[in-house]
């Protein structure tokens, strides 16, 4: 996915924005001695932006636009450091709220429709975000933001909401509360937008068949706007990505290159018309890939896959580069196995073994389940493992974040 002549030229416009502006950016660019952009190989050779670099320019060292045309700010989190702050001018703002509105109509949501927002308000992109697109639409917007379940049920069946918004685990949870307390009948629920979070398809599986609702995944950062640069549509065969607004590029979270259509790697974003704070080349960290060829919907937007994780999660063995998320997909697909796993790499004999544990109970064949399992690794990222089969209960559990991946060819 090359950039075009189009994209090109509002990036050119972007960079001249911020030149003229001289904020934090401009003032970089201007260092590297860049004065704008006018081919692709120019395009490649523009420097990436990092979130260090919107940490450093804290607190306002992004605005490239006039304070008086500054709307409002947003910011995100960091767990630790310095967060980061987005000017926004009103036409971002009204971007973002086009982008949502038609994030809600791929997903065939319309005016009619009654939208319960459960995502938080405030700083942060995410309930606001859900809520313009909604006004934009047309729809109702029932902006509850998150916690206080009861409420939520009640507003739910009385409000009679069509959509649901929310994180995975939050629709989750409500799923489960529904079930709890019997309101399944009378509840008028027909879609869910989900925020992109890395989540596995047994949940999502879940989550669609308890609350009897279709799905969808909506991408987005506070960076770029927030929540809402993408969905995919009812064919469900990756987000569409709105490059009108954003260019989106996949490179080796390596080396920096930019990686062929259909391989994984990391996102990087540039924006093509915000003036709050423009971003060029802005590395999210978010391992994915695009999707070749041309989705059964019609549409051309580009398409993004299943965000697979970070790009700090990703393991090299022998050549290929892949993600836990991979292997998670693998092993959803045997019923017999636990979602559990361990992935075990040392070097013995002068050689990489990838081990890789999981959990079945005693009723199947071992050996000829590993076999399986070792053919579909191989078929599917490439490589093969050494698939240790074992009783369920035996991997270790915790309940935060359990340490899938155990490297031990550098200690
Ligand atoms: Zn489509």
């Amino acid at each position: 996915m090359t950039i075009n002549d189009t994209q090109l030229q509002m990036t050119d416009r972007q960079i001249k924005r911020l030149l003229k502006a001289d904020n934090f950016y401009g003032r970089k660019l201007k260092e590297q001695g860049i004065t704008g952009v006018r081919s692709v190989e120019e395009f490649l050779r523009l420097p990436f932006s990092h979130k260090q670099d919107l940490r450093d320019a804290y607190p306002l060292g992004l605005m490239a636009a006039p304070e008086e045309e500054i709307v409002r700010i947003h910011s995100s989190s960091g767990t630790t450091g310095t967060p980061v702050i987005i000017p926004y001018t009103a036409k971002d703002v009204d971007d973002w709220a086009e982008m949502f509105k038609r994030c809600y109509e791929f997903a065939g949501i319309t005016a009619r429709d009654r939208i319960q927002i459960t995502p938080g308000y405030g700083l942060w992109t995410a309930g606001i975000g859900f809520q313009n697109g909604a006004e934009k639409l047309g729809a109702m917007a029932i902006p509850m933001g998150p916690g206080n379940t009861a409420k939520q049920l009640q507003f739910m069946v009385d409000m009679k909401s069509t959509v649901l918004c929310a994180t995975s685990s939050y629709a989750l949870l409500l799923a489960e509360e529904i079930e709890k307390e019997g309101l399944l009948d009378r509840i008028c629920l027909k879609k869910g937008v989900i925020g992109s979070e890395r989540w596995g398809e047994k949940m999502r599986k879940r989550i669609s068949e308890e609350l009897r609702i279709e799905l969808y995944d909506i991408y987005g950062l506070t960076e770029i706007y927030g929540p809402g640069i993408g969905i995919n549509c009812r064919y469900d065969q990756g987000m569409h990505i709105w490059d009108d607004y954003v260019y989106m590029e996949i490179i080796d979270p390596v080396s920096g290159e930019p990686v062929p259509d259909g391989e994984f790697g990391e996102i990087v974003l540039t924006t093509l018309v915000k003036e709050g704070a423009p971003l060029i080349r802005y590395r999210t960290h978010d391992i994915s890939r695009i999707l070749p060829g041309e989705c059964p919907c019609g549409s051309t937007y580009p398409r993004l896959d299943v965000i697979q994780g970070r790009s700090d999660d990703m393991v090299k063995f022998k050549g290929v580069n892949f993600f836990p998320k991979q292997i998670e997909e693998i092993l959803a697909m045997y019923p017999d196995v636990s979602s559990e796993y361990q992935i075990r790499i040392s070097h013995l004999d002068r050689r990489d073994t990838l081990r890789l544990y999981v959990e079945t109970n005693g009723t199947v064949n071992f050996r000829d389940l590993s076999e399986r399992l070792a053919q579909e690794v191989k078929s599917r990222i490439g490589f093969t493992p050494l698939v240790k089969v074992v009783e369920i209960g035996v991997l270790p559990r915790s309940e935060k974040k359990t340490k899938r991946v155990i490297d031990e060819r550098y200690e």
